[in-house]
């Protein structure tokens, strides 16, 4: 019988495998700051609860997408039984081919899914895993794996998850030093990450296990929403991204916007309104997320524009002569009608 853990950002899935037969599924929090003694006494606890019989465990294998989480896993799998814990990775044999540029950079998730599904359905196939990440990849006809996309859908979820670094400085080869969290929610964060946009990028390309790498996708997509009744700051946005200095961005606007806005305006459009526009947007959608997923909200229904929303004070203003001690109509339409 062998052990089998599938580590993904928000759950952990442990199982048996015996003689291919799939028993004894638990599912636990993956919580990425335990330490390897907290995760074998939880081991060690759920091996009880399901009556699993420790001696007649003969190997163990982790697939992970929490590279603190393999080490820990690793650690008390082999504490517990004496057994070495193998890891999906590069070098580890599963009979499928990877044909990529750079075999080393494929997520193990992405190879477990596509050797199942060779098992399971056979070739050619097209293998969709809907997790924290929407993950895709296509095994061809010859077993040989030929490329795969993450789509971070529930972008959100990692955003709150993520405990990335705030205190990012940059080292004397370009490269990124950090320390300390980081989040969408906050402003000044946001308006870090887009002061080190181009080489956050850089740093996150092809990482696809890291939180920075999902962190970036993050900030892409919840940007494109921020900005979206936003055209001129979006533009002024990809102007600073492209390394445009602020005269620069002054002409670039006066030209397509006819609009003439100071250096100081700009910097401050740039520094302070357009991160406060992308973290107040990841809030709402933290928010719906939280009401959605970890707990029951009260929602309610805009009597203007009929659009459900949470009856929270960012999503409508607070009325004290109202039941539920909101206006009937959501703050975006107050704003409209107020010509804001
Ligand atoms: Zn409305």
């Amino acid at each position: 019988m062998i052990l089998a853990f599938d580590v993904g950002n928000t759950n952990m899935v442990l199982g048996t495998i015996d003689n291919g037969v799939i028993g004894s599924i638990a599912r636990v929090h993956t919580e990425p700051k335990n330490t390897a003694a907290e995760y074998g006494i939880q081991l060690r606890q759920l091996i009880e609860y399901y009556d699993i019989d420790l001696k007649k465990i003969e190997g163990a294998i982790i697939c992970s997408v929490v590279p603190t989480v393999t080490d820990a896993l690793q650690e008390a799998v082999q504490r517990l039984t004496g057994l070495n814990c193998m890891a999906v990775g590069p070098g580890i044999r599963t009979g499928m081919n990877v044909r990529i540029d750079d075999p080393t950079t494929l997520a193990g998730d992405l190879v477990v899914g596509s050797v199942a599904a060779i098992a399971y359905y056979g070739t050619p196939a097209i293998v969709l895993d809907m997790d924290t990440a929407t993950t895709m990849a296509v095994v061809d006809e010859k077993n040989c794996y030929r490329g795969g996309v993450i789509n971070c859908v529930n972008t959100i979820k990692s955003v709150t998850k993520i405990d990335l670094y705030e205190n990012i400085t940059i080292n004397a080869d370009g490269s990124l030093k950090m320390d300390s969290n980081l989040s969408l929610l906050v402003p000044k964060h946001v308006s870090m990450m887009l002061c080190n946009y181009s080489k956050l990028k850089e740093s996150a390309y092809s990482k696809f296990n890291s939180d920075i790498y999902y962190m970036m996708l993050a900030l892409d997509e919840i940007t494109e929403e921020a900005l979206a009744n936003y055209p001129l700051y979006r533009d002024l946005l990809i102007y600073k991204i492209d390394g445009l200095q602020n005269v620069q961005i002054q002409t670039k606007l006066q030209e397509t916007y006819d609009i003439t806005y100071s250096i100081e305006y700009i910097s401050s459009l740039w520094r302070n309104k357009i991160p406060k526009l992308i973290a107040e947007t990841a809030e709402k959608k933290w928010l719906v997320w939280h009401y959605t997923e970890e707990e029951k909200g009260v929602w309610k229904k805009c009597s203007k524009c009929g659009q459900i929303k949470l009856a929270h004070t960012k999503f409508f203003s607070k009325n004290k002569t109202s039941k539920d001690g909101y206006y009937s109509i959501c703050k975006d339409c107050r704003n409209k009608k107020k010509g804001v």
